[in-house]
C-alpha cells in the first residue's frame, strides 16, 4: 500500500506533538522541535548557574573562604560542589524527568553539568562517581535511578567510572520532598548501608545526587561512606534549592 506524504506527515506531526508539548514548560511560549524538550531556548539558556564565590567546602553562594556554619560544624565531606539553583527552567526540566519519567531530559540535564562542572572539581582526579541510590522498590516504581543516568551520562563523555555497589538504600525512607528539614534529618538516618567496601577502600570518591536541599541524604551517605577508608570523598549535585522548607 502506498501512503501519501500527508498522511505521513501529519502522523509525524502527531508524534511530535505527543512528545513534545506544545508550550514551554516554564514560560509557556509555543515551541516546536527544540534542541531541549519540553522548554525554549530562551529558557534553557537563562540557567541559574552557581557561580564563585562560594563556601569552600559546603559550596553555598556569595561566600569567601569557609561560611559560618562549616567553621562551627565542618561537613563530612571534603567539598560540596552544585551545578545551578533549583529554579526556572532547571527545576521543570528535573521535574519532569524525575518525577514524570521524561528520560529524554537526563541528555540535556548532563550536557548541562559537564559543561559547567566547576573549576575546583576534576573530574579526572575521582577513582570513579558514586550516584547516590534509591531504593529497589522506588526504583522499581520509577524505572530509574535519576542519579545514576546523570552518572552513567558524565562517565560515557569523560570515561570516569561509575560504581553503584558500594553503597545501597536497605530502608524505603518517605521522600525527602514531603518532610521538613527536622523530619528530613531523622527520616534518612539507617537508610544506607555498605556492600561491596574494598572497592572504595583508599579511592577518591565523587558523590552524585540531582538536588541538594537540606544536605541530610548527602551528609548520611558520605558519613556512612567513610566507614569503607576512601580516601577523599567529594560531592557533585546537578541543582542546588536555597530555601528548603
Ligand atoms: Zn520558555
Ligand atoms: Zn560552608
Amino acid at each position: 500500500m502506498q501512503v501519501r506524504p500527508n498522511i505521513l506527515q501529519q502522523t509525524l506531526e502527531t508524534a511530535i506533538t505527543f512528545l513534545y508539548p506544545a508550550q514551554c514548560q516554564v514560560c509557556e511560549k509555543q515551541i516546536g522541535l527544540e534542541s531541549v524538550p519540553y522548554m525554549c531556548e530562551t529558557c534553557w539558556h537563562d540557567m541559574p548557574l552557581i557561580e564563585p564565590p562560594c563556601c569552600e567546602m559546603c559550596g553555598i553562594p556569595n561566600t569567601e573562604d569557609v561560611c559560618d556554619e562549616c567553621v562551627t560544624k565542618p561537613p563530612p565531606y571534603g567539598k560540596l560542589r552544585t551545578i545551578a539553583f533549583y529554579e526556572a527552567a532547571l527545576q521543570q526540566a528535573m521535574h519532569l524527568f524525575k518525577f514524570e519519567k521524561r528520560t529524554a531530559l537526563a541528555k540535556p540535564l548532563t550536557q548541562l553539568t559537564i559543561e559547567h562542572f566547576p573549576d575546583d572539581c576534576n573530574i579526572a582526579e575521582y577513582d570513579f562517581i558514586l550516584p547516590i541510590p534509591i531504593h529497589k522498590k522506588r526504583l522499581r516504581e520509577r524505572g530509574f535511578n535519576q542519579a545514576t543516568l546523570l552518572a552513567n551520562g558524565i562517565a560515557k563523555t569523560t570515561g570516569v567510572q561509575v560504581v553503584t555497589d558500594v553503597l545501597v538504600r536497605h530502608r524505603n525512607t518517605s521522600p525527602q520532598s514531603s518532610l521538613d528539614r527536622a523530619a528530613r534529618q531523622t527520616n534518612i538516618v539507617g537508610a544506607f548501608e555498605l556492600q561491596k567496601k574494598k572497592v572504595a577502600q583508599n579511592k577518591r570518591i565523587l558523590v552524585l545526587d540531582d538536588v541538594y536541599t537540606t544536605g541530610a541524604t548527602v551528609h548520611e551517605a558520605v558519613k556512612v561512606l567513610w566507614n569503607a577508608d576512601p580516601v577523599e570523598i567529594d560531592v557533585l549535585t546537578l541543582a542546588r534549592a536555597l530555601d528548603p522548607v
